[in-house]
Protein backbone atom coordinates (compact mmCIF):
# COMPACT_ATOMS: atom_id res chain seq x y z
CA UNK A 1 0.00 0.00 0.00
CA UNK A 2 1.31 3.39 -1.01
CA UNK A 3 0.38 7.02 0.13
CA UNK A 4 -0.96 8.85 -2.81
CA UNK A 5 -1.36 12.23 -1.30
CA UNK A 6 -3.32 14.38 1.56
CA UNK A 7 -4.90 17.53 2.54
CA UNK A 8 -5.43 19.22 5.96
CA UNK A 9 -8.66 20.26 7.45
CA UNK A 10 -9.41 23.20 10.12
CA UNK A 11 -12.77 23.17 11.27
CA UNK A 12 -13.82 25.60 14.03
CA UNK A 13 -17.16 24.53 16.03
CA UNK A 14 -18.95 27.15 19.09
CA UNK A 15 -19.62 25.66 21.73
CA UNK A 16 -23.53 26.24 23.20
CA UNK A 17 -22.21 26.25 26.67
CA UNK A 18 -18.86 28.60 27.77
CA UNK A 19 -16.58 26.14 29.72
CA UNK A 20 -14.64 28.23 32.32
CA UNK A 21 -10.96 26.79 34.39
CA UNK A 22 -8.49 28.48 35.80
CA UNK A 23 -6.38 28.91 32.51
CA UNK A 24 -9.53 30.14 30.38
CA UNK A 25 -12.89 30.22 29.12
CA UNK A 26 -13.43 27.98 26.32
CA UNK A 27 -16.42 28.96 23.44
CA UNK A 28 -15.18 27.53 20.60
CA UNK A 29 -12.77 24.33 19.53
CA UNK A 30 -10.95 24.49 16.60
CA UNK A 31 -10.33 20.96 14.97
CA UNK A 32 -7.41 20.42 12.62
CA UNK A 33 -5.86 17.49 11.13
CA UNK A 34 -5.40 15.72 7.71
CA UNK A 35 -7.45 13.10 5.30
CA UNK A 36 -4.68 10.90 3.74
CA UNK A 37 -5.13 8.83 0.56
CA UNK A 38 -3.90 5.48 -0.65
CA UNK A 39 -3.59 3.66 -3.48
CA UNK A 40 -6.01 1.11 -2.51
CA UNK A 41 -8.39 3.08 -1.86
CA UNK A 42 -8.55 3.35 1.79
CA UNK A 43 -8.32 6.95 3.22
CA UNK A 44 -7.63 8.03 7.17
CA UNK A 45 -8.30 10.39 9.09
CA UNK A 46 -6.08 11.94 11.93
CA UNK A 47 -7.03 15.28 13.35
CA UNK A 48 -5.70 17.31 17.19
CA UNK A 49 -8.12 19.32 19.17
CA UNK A 50 -7.30 23.83 20.10
CA UNK A 51 -9.49 25.31 22.10
CA UNK A 52 -10.66 28.05 19.60
CA UNK A 53 -7.56 29.38 18.61
CA UNK A 54 -3.82 28.29 17.48
CA UNK A 55 -5.38 25.52 14.77
CA UNK A 56 -3.84 27.91 11.58
CA UNK A 57 -0.68 27.27 13.04
CA UNK A 58 -0.83 23.17 13.70
CA UNK A 59 -2.38 23.14 9.75
CA UNK A 60 0.44 25.74 8.35
CA UNK A 61 3.09 22.36 9.91
CA UNK A 62 1.20 20.11 8.67
CA UNK A 63 1.10 22.19 4.86
CA UNK A 64 4.73 22.85 4.94
CA UNK A 65 6.59 20.42 7.00
CA UNK A 66 4.62 16.81 7.57
CA UNK A 67 2.24 16.51 4.50
CA UNK A 68 4.96 16.59 1.76
CA UNK A 69 6.88 14.12 3.15
CA UNK A 70 3.98 11.69 2.92
CA UNK A 71 3.75 10.50 -0.70
CA UNK A 72 4.77 7.03 -1.65
CA UNK A 73 5.16 6.05 1.66
CA UNK A 74 3.64 2.47 3.05
CA UNK A 75 1.30 3.67 6.04
CA UNK A 76 2.08 0.10 7.72
CA UNK A 77 5.71 1.59 8.70
CA UNK A 78 3.82 4.28 10.80
CA UNK A 79 7.02 4.04 13.24
CA UNK A 80 9.11 4.39 10.34
CA UNK A 81 7.15 7.54 9.38
CA UNK A 82 6.79 8.60 12.73
CA UNK A 83 10.72 8.65 13.12
CA UNK A 84 11.36 9.88 10.00
CA UNK A 85 8.97 12.88 10.57
CA UNK A 86 9.83 13.75 14.29
CA UNK A 87 13.88 14.17 13.44
CA UNK A 88 13.00 15.73 10.08
CA UNK A 89 11.84 19.05 8.98
CA UNK A 90 9.96 20.09 12.28
CA UNK A 91 12.85 19.21 14.84
CA UNK A 92 14.72 22.50 15.05
CA UNK A 93 11.72 24.50 15.81
CA UNK A 94 9.41 21.95 17.22
CA UNK A 95 9.40 18.94 19.64
CA UNK A 96 6.74 20.38 21.52
CA UNK A 97 3.50 22.12 21.37
CA UNK A 98 2.18 22.75 17.74
CA UNK A 99 4.41 20.55 15.78
CA UNK A 100 3.56 17.44 18.30
CA UNK A 101 0.10 18.05 17.82
CA UNK A 102 0.43 18.02 14.12
CA UNK A 103 2.19 14.80 14.13
CA UNK A 104 -0.41 13.25 16.11
CA UNK A 105 -2.90 14.18 13.59
CA UNK A 106 -0.42 12.41 10.82
CA UNK A 107 0.00 9.69 13.04
CA UNK A 108 -3.48 9.02 14.24
CA UNK A 109 -4.72 8.90 10.31
CA UNK A 110 -1.77 6.41 9.70
CA UNK A 111 -3.08 4.21 12.28
CA UNK A 112 -6.66 4.58 10.68
CA UNK A 113 -5.89 3.40 7.17
CA UNK A 114 -4.48 0.28 9.17
CA UNK A 115 -7.06 -0.42 10.97
CA UNK A 116 -9.20 0.36 8.21
CA UNK A 117 -7.56 -1.77 6.26
CA UNK A 118 -7.97 -4.83 8.67
CA UNK A 119 -11.66 -4.07 8.49
CA UNK A 120 -11.10 -3.90 12.36
CA UNK A 121 -11.61 -1.32 14.96
CA UNK A 122 -8.15 -0.07 16.18
CA UNK A 123 -8.39 -1.20 19.16
CA UNK A 124 -8.33 -4.67 18.43
CA UNK A 125 -5.59 -3.64 15.62
CA UNK A 126 -3.54 -2.86 18.86
CA UNK A 127 -4.33 -6.03 20.72
CA UNK A 128 -7.69 -5.32 22.61
CA UNK A 129 -7.58 -6.71 25.48
CA UNK A 130 -10.74 -4.74 27.36
CA UNK A 131 -13.76 -5.62 25.22
CA UNK A 132 -17.30 -4.31 26.77
CA UNK A 133 -18.66 -0.91 28.48
CA UNK A 134 -16.19 1.32 29.72
CA UNK A 135 -16.10 3.04 32.70
CA UNK A 136 -16.09 7.08 31.81
CA UNK A 137 -16.17 10.40 34.29
CA UNK A 138 -17.73 13.56 33.52
CA UNK A 139 -15.76 16.92 33.25
CA UNK A 140 -19.22 19.00 32.47
CA UNK A 141 -20.42 18.76 36.31
CA UNK A 142 -18.03 21.45 37.72
CA UNK A 143 -16.58 24.21 35.02
CA UNK A 144 -15.45 26.96 37.27
CA UNK A 145 -18.00 29.54 35.55
CA UNK A 146 -20.85 28.00 36.63
CA UNK A 147 -22.62 28.98 40.15
CA UNK A 148 -22.92 26.68 42.70
CA UNK A 149 -26.99 26.01 41.91
CA UNK A 150 -25.54 25.11 38.44
CA UNK A 151 -22.74 22.73 40.53
CA UNK A 152 -25.70 21.10 42.65
CA UNK A 153 -27.85 20.86 39.50
CA UNK A 154 -25.41 19.33 36.84
CA UNK A 155 -24.09 16.66 39.86
CA UNK A 156 -27.21 15.35 40.64
CA UNK A 157 -28.44 15.25 36.74
CA UNK A 158 -25.26 13.15 35.84
CA UNK A 159 -25.54 10.99 38.52
CA UNK A 160 -29.23 10.19 37.37
CA UNK A 161 -27.84 9.30 34.54
CA UNK A 162 -25.55 6.33 35.96
CA UNK A 163 -22.39 8.12 36.50
CA UNK A 164 -20.21 6.84 39.20
CA UNK A 165 -17.29 9.19 38.83
CA UNK A 166 -16.96 13.43 38.18
CA UNK A 167 -14.63 16.25 37.76
CA UNK A 168 -14.42 20.10 38.65
CA UNK A 169 -12.66 22.52 38.27
CA UNK A 170 -10.26 24.61 41.15
CA UNK A 171 -8.04 27.29 41.20
CA UNK A 172 -9.72 30.45 41.96
CA UNK A 173 -7.82 33.23 43.38
CA UNK A 174 -9.43 32.53 47.29
CA UNK A 175 -8.80 28.30 47.74
CA UNK A 176 -11.35 28.12 50.93
CA UNK A 177 -14.06 29.57 47.54
CA UNK A 178 -12.88 26.15 45.90
CA UNK A 179 -13.80 24.58 49.18
CA UNK A 180 -16.53 25.56 49.33
CA UNK A 181 -17.79 24.80 45.46
CA UNK A 182 -15.83 21.08 46.17
CA UNK A 183 -17.62 20.63 49.53
CA UNK A 184 -20.82 21.63 48.04
CA UNK A 185 -20.72 19.12 45.48
CA UNK A 186 -19.70 16.47 47.38
CA UNK A 187 -23.15 16.50 49.90
CA UNK A 188 -25.05 16.43 46.72
CA UNK A 189 -23.48 13.49 44.91
CA UNK A 190 -22.50 11.59 48.33
CA UNK A 191 -19.28 9.34 48.99
CA UNK A 192 -19.87 6.53 46.94
CA UNK A 193 -18.85 8.60 43.75
CA UNK A 194 -15.65 9.45 42.59
CA UNK A 195 -15.02 13.25 42.90
CA UNK A 196 -11.47 14.90 41.12
CA UNK A 197 -10.26 18.15 40.84
CA UNK A 198 -8.44 20.32 38.38
CA UNK A 199 -6.14 23.29 38.86
CA UNK A 200 -5.24 23.69 35.60
CA UNK A 201 -1.33 24.88 36.91
CA UNK A 202 -2.86 27.59 38.53
CA UNK A 203 -0.70 27.26 41.74
CA UNK A 204 2.41 27.47 42.97
CA UNK A 205 4.10 24.85 45.81
CA UNK A 206 2.59 26.72 48.44
CA UNK A 207 -1.01 27.69 47.21
CA UNK A 208 -1.25 23.74 45.95
CA UNK A 209 0.39 22.45 49.78
CA UNK A 210 -2.35 25.14 51.29
CA UNK A 211 -4.98 23.44 48.74
CA UNK A 212 -4.53 19.59 49.23
CA UNK A 213 -4.30 19.98 52.44
CA UNK A 214 -7.68 22.22 53.05
CA UNK A 215 -8.99 19.48 50.24
CA UNK A 216 -8.09 16.40 52.08
CA UNK A 217 -11.54 15.80 53.92
CA UNK A 218 -13.80 15.83 50.69
CA UNK A 219 -11.83 12.35 49.94
CA UNK A 220 -10.48 13.31 45.96
CA UNK A 221 -9.76 10.74 44.26
CA UNK A 222 -6.98 12.91 42.69
CA UNK A 223 -5.79 16.44 41.84
CA UNK A 224 -4.94 17.28 38.44
CA UNK A 225 -2.54 19.52 37.00
CA UNK A 226 -1.75 21.50 40.25
CA UNK A 227 0.92 23.20 38.98
CA UNK A 228 3.49 23.83 35.90
CA UNK A 229 3.79 20.93 33.96
CA UNK A 230 7.35 21.16 33.41
CA UNK A 231 8.08 21.42 37.16
CA UNK A 232 8.68 17.60 37.77
CA UNK A 233 10.52 18.24 41.51
CA UNK A 234 7.89 20.74 42.44
CA UNK A 235 5.40 17.92 41.75
CA UNK A 236 7.42 15.45 43.68
CA UNK A 237 7.56 17.11 46.38
CA UNK A 238 3.93 18.07 47.00
CA UNK A 239 3.29 14.32 46.14
CA UNK A 240 5.24 13.47 49.26
CA UNK A 241 3.30 16.28 51.46
CA UNK A 242 -0.31 15.19 50.59
CA UNK A 243 -1.85 11.78 50.44
CA UNK A 244 -4.21 13.07 47.64
CA UNK A 245 -3.39 11.46 44.58
CA UNK A 246 -1.49 13.65 41.62
CA UNK A 247 -3.29 13.02 37.90
CA UNK A 248 -0.88 14.94 34.93
CA UNK A 249 -0.13 14.68 31.38
CA UNK A 250 -2.26 16.97 29.60
CA UNK A 251 0.91 19.60 29.00
CA UNK A 252 3.54 16.41 28.37
CA UNK A 253 4.68 15.81 24.43
CA UNK A 254 7.16 13.23 24.82
CA UNK A 255 7.21 9.68 26.10
CA UNK A 256 10.57 11.14 27.69
CA UNK A 257 8.65 13.52 29.96
CA UNK A 258 6.41 11.14 31.29
CA UNK A 259 9.57 8.99 31.88
CA UNK A 260 10.61 11.82 34.04
CA UNK A 261 7.17 12.24 35.91
CA UNK A 262 6.73 8.49 36.71
CA UNK A 263 10.65 7.68 37.54
CA UNK A 264 10.78 10.49 39.81
CA UNK A 265 7.65 9.43 41.56
CA UNK A 266 5.93 12.30 40.71
CA UNK A 267 2.60 11.22 39.09
CA UNK A 268 0.13 8.60 40.30
CA UNK A 269 -2.60 9.07 37.21
CA UNK A 270 -1.15 9.24 33.77
CA UNK A 271 -3.16 11.25 31.39
CA UNK A 272 -1.24 10.75 28.36
CA UNK A 273 -3.67 12.55 25.44
CA UNK A 274 -2.95 11.23 22.41
CA UNK A 275 -3.82 14.32 20.58
CA UNK A 276 -0.60 16.11 22.12
CA UNK A 277 2.17 13.52 22.90
CA UNK A 278 2.54 13.13 18.87
CA UNK A 279 -0.28 10.00 18.14
CA UNK A 280 -0.75 6.45 18.44
CA UNK A 281 2.66 5.34 18.26
CA UNK A 282 3.70 7.25 21.55
CA UNK A 283 0.72 6.86 23.61
CA UNK A 284 1.60 3.43 23.38
CA UNK A 285 4.83 3.85 24.33
CA UNK A 286 3.79 5.65 27.66
CA UNK A 287 0.81 3.39 28.27
CA UNK A 288 3.54 0.79 28.61
CA UNK A 289 5.69 2.74 30.68
CA UNK A 290 2.99 3.49 33.10
CA UNK A 291 2.27 -0.39 32.90
CA UNK A 292 5.36 -1.19 34.35
CA UNK A 293 5.46 1.12 36.96
CA UNK A 294 2.33 0.06 38.62
CA UNK A 295 0.13 3.30 37.47
CA UNK A 296 -3.06 3.61 35.82
CA UNK A 297 -3.83 5.22 32.71
CA UNK A 298 -6.46 8.01 32.53
CA UNK A 299 -6.33 9.84 28.99
CA UNK A 300 -7.03 13.21 29.06
CA UNK A 301 -10.16 13.91 26.39
CA UNK A 302 -8.20 16.32 23.84
CA UNK A 303 -9.58 13.84 21.13
CA UNK A 304 -13.14 14.22 22.69
CA UNK A 305 -12.68 10.42 23.32
CA UNK A 306 -13.08 9.32 19.35
CA UNK A 307 -9.20 7.06 19.24
CA UNK A 308 -8.72 7.22 22.88
CA UNK A 309 -11.53 4.90 23.44
CA UNK A 310 -9.71 2.49 21.22
CA UNK A 311 -6.78 3.37 23.33
CA UNK A 312 -7.74 2.05 26.27
CA UNK A 313 -8.76 -1.18 25.45
CA UNK A 314 -5.88 -2.27 24.30
CA UNK A 315 -3.81 -2.05 27.67
CA UNK A 316 -4.37 -3.79 30.71
CA UNK A 317 -3.63 -0.74 32.88
CA UNK A 318 -6.56 1.86 31.84
CA UNK A 319 -8.88 2.72 34.51
CA UNK A 320 -11.53 5.89 33.35
CA UNK A 321 -11.83 7.65 30.00
CA UNK A 322 -12.68 10.86 30.39
CA UNK A 323 -15.69 12.40 28.62
CA UNK A 324 -17.04 15.77 27.63
CA UNK A 325 -20.42 15.31 26.28
CA UNK A 326 -20.54 19.04 24.47
CA UNK A 327 -22.84 18.25 21.50
CA UNK A 328 -26.25 16.25 21.57
CA UNK A 329 -25.03 15.89 17.91
CA UNK A 330 -21.27 15.91 17.29
CA UNK A 331 -19.19 16.73 14.11
CA UNK A 332 -17.85 12.66 13.76
CA UNK A 333 -19.26 9.98 11.78
CA UNK A 334 -19.11 7.37 14.09
CA UNK A 335 -20.16 9.20 17.17
CA UNK A 336 -19.04 7.89 20.77
CA UNK A 337 -21.99 5.99 22.57
CA UNK A 338 -22.97 6.60 26.19
CA UNK A 339 -24.62 4.64 28.41
CA UNK A 340 -25.28 4.59 32.14
CA UNK A 341 -21.83 6.16 32.75
CA UNK A 342 -20.38 3.38 30.58
CA UNK A 343 -18.86 4.16 26.63
CA UNK A 344 -20.28 1.25 24.61
CA UNK A 345 -17.34 -0.62 22.22
CA UNK A 346 -16.66 0.89 18.70
CA UNK A 347 -17.39 -1.90 16.58
CA UNK A 348 -16.44 -0.43 12.91
CA UNK A 349 -13.36 -0.52 11.23
CA UNK A 350 -10.96 2.40 12.23
CA UNK A 351 -10.12 4.99 14.26
CA UNK A 352 -13.75 6.86 14.66
CA UNK A 353 -11.86 9.63 13.35
CA UNK A 354 -13.92 10.14 10.17
CA UNK A 355 -15.93 13.99 10.46
CA UNK A 356 -19.56 14.06 9.00
CA UNK A 357 -20.11 15.44 5.75
CA UNK A 358 -22.15 17.82 7.14
CA UNK A 359 -19.87 18.85 9.83
CA UNK A 360 -17.62 19.27 7.50
CA UNK A 361 -19.52 21.45 5.19
CA UNK A 362 -20.85 23.32 8.00
CA UNK A 363 -17.82 24.34 10.34
CA UNK A 364 -14.73 24.04 7.95
CA UNK A 365 -13.09 27.48 7.55
CA UNK A 366 -9.85 26.32 6.03
MG1 LIG B 1 -7.18 18.88 32.91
Amino acid sequence: MKITGAESFLLRTPLETAMGDSMQTVRALEFVGLKVHTDEGISGTGYTITVGHGGSVIQEVLDSLYIPELTGKDPFRVKEIWQQLYYGKAHWIGRAGATTMAQSAVDIALWDIIAKSAGRPLWQVLGGCRPGAFPIYNTHAGWLNFSKEQLAAEASGLLAQGYTALKMKVGLADTREDYERVKSVREVIGDKVLLMVDANQTWDLMQARIAARMLEELDLTWIEEPMHPDDVKAHGRLRGWSSTPLALGEHLYSTQAFRDYITDGAVDVVQVDVCRVGGVTPWLEVASLAQAHNLRVCPHCGDLMQVHQHLVRAIPNSWYLEVIPIWKEGPFKQQIRLEGGKCLTPEEPGAATEFSDQAFEKYRIS
